[in-house]
């Protein structure tokens, strides 16, 4: 029987952290800003945008928000970029995915500037991370990471396994297991052997977005495990469930410490995004981040 890696509660500590940050800040005068862009009605993405904004509120950033309607032309919204740029109230930019049709979300995510990116999409920072430099790093990723710390502080020389190689998730998450020292390897849809693959893994993220597919007899005995995938499929009852990419019920039997799906990586998320918004604040000024912030 696994530990259970509780996301909500580090979540929750790591807003406390951001929160003890921000008064570090406003003690010089800093007041953190968040600038959203919510393009549209999608109603997940209002649900998204909103929680993200509570939360900034909680922790004590302020939110710039925008909402332009779907029929926002492309050079429309590279235009309000182009201002939040420009903008000295303003730390962080994050337009919601996904864009209405007609509208390049590569071409948003890159005309925002890198050190005001707190998504971590821009393809500097993503060139940044690759190259060992200081980066804006992806939320879930860093999510994943600080998770993993709270099992495992150190993760220096341990083979991590990544399932799925997508740029916001698998990539990012297998450039930070590097930067601690894991070995790493990045599986994905053509690679043979799979389940061979993971129970060699000392570390496992599994961020493929396929209902448990990641069997409970494919995780080494002891194994660290951080279930990235968000699927609904339907229950018992035939009421819609949420599950992870891991079989959790046996894959807790086997692994020596593992996230649930809901409450683990997922709160996170959010969770970094603030962090994120606090780094960015500290770095345009050229100033060091506050202590409090833990690192990714
Ligand atoms: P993508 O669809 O962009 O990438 C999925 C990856 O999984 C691809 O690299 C793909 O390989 C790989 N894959 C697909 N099928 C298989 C297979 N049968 N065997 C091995 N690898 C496979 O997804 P994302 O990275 O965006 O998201 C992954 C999951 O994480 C989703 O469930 C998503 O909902 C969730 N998610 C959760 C977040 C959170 O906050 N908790 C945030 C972001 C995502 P290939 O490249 O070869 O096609």
């Amino acid at each position: 029987m696994s530990r259970l890696i509780d996301g909500k509660a580090v979540a929750a500590e790591l807003r406390a952290r951001v929160a003890e940050a921000v008064a570090v800040l406003a003690d010089r005068d800093i007041s953190p800003g968040l600038a959203t862009v919510l393009v549209g009605e999608d109603p997940a993405s209002r649900v998204y945008v909103r929680n993200k904004i509570r939360m900034c509120a909680e922790v004590g950033i302020r939110s710039i928000e925008h909402a332009p309607d779907a029929g926002i032309s492309q050079a429309a919204l590279l235009d309000l970029v182009g201002r939040l740029n420009a903008d000295p109230e303003v730390d962080g930019i994050l337009v919601q995915l996904p864009l209405p049709a007609g509208i390049d979300a590569s071409r948003i995510t890159e005309a925002i500037d890198p050190l005001k990116d707190v998504d971590g999409f821009h393809t500097t920072n993503a060139g940044r991370l690759s190259a060992g430099l200081e980066a804006m790093v992806p939320c879930t990723p860093a999510g994943c990471m600080i998770l993993l710390r709270s099992v495992c502080p150190d993760p220096k020389g341990l083979r991590a396994v990544v399932v799925g190689r997508s740029n916001i998730v698998g990539k990012p998450v297998a450039q930070l297991l590097l930067a601690a020292h894991c070995t790493v390897t990045i599986a994905h849809s053509r690679t043979v052997d799979l389940d061979a693959r993971c129970r060699e893994a000392d570390i496992l993220i599994a961020a493929v977005g396929r209902a448990e597919m990641i069997r409970g007899g494919w995780i080494g005995p002891g194994a660290t495990v951080i279930d990235v995938g968000i699927n609904r499929i339907e229950g018992k009852d035939g009421k819609g469930v949420l599950v992870g990419d891991v079989e959790f019920e046996a894959a807790k039997e086997v692994a020596g410490a593992i996230t649930p799906v809901p409450g683990g990586v997922g709160p996170m998320t959010i969770a970094c995004l603030l962090r994120n918004t606090v780094i960015a604040a500290c770095r345009r000024r050229g100033m060091d981040v506050p202590e409090a912030i833990p690192p990714a």
